[in-house]
C-alpha cells in the first residue's frame, strides 16, 4: 500500500492543473479533509503559484525566481 501523503503529492500538481478525473480528484479531497500536513502543503503550494504567476505577470528578475525555485523544498 503506497504512502496515502506521498500520493497525494503526486496529485497536487495536476490537482492545481485541475486535470484529475472526478475519481482522483475525491480522493485529493477526501485526503485533504482529514490530513493536516498535506493541507498545509496543498495551502503553500497554491500561495506559491498565485505569487509566482501574479510575478510572471510582472516581469519577475531571474534573481527571484530563483529565490522562489529554492522555495520549493520538501515541507517534512
Ligand atoms: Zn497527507
Amino acid at each position: 500500500m503506497k504512502d496515502p501523503c506521498a500520493h497525494c503529492e503526486e496529485m497536487m500538481q495536476p490537482y492545481m492543473d485541475h486535470v484529475l478525473t472526478d475519481a482522483e480528484l475525491h480522493e485529493a479531497e477526501a485526503h485533504l479533509a482529514e490530513c493536516e500536513g498535506c493541507r498545509r502543503r496543498y495551502k503553500f503550494e497554491e500561495s506559491l503559484r498565485v505569487y509566482v504567476r501574479k510575478a510572471a505577470d510582472e516581469q519577475m528578475p531571474a534573481e527571484l525566481r530563483q529565490k522562489l525555485a529554492a522555495l520549493r523544498i520538501p515541507l517534512d
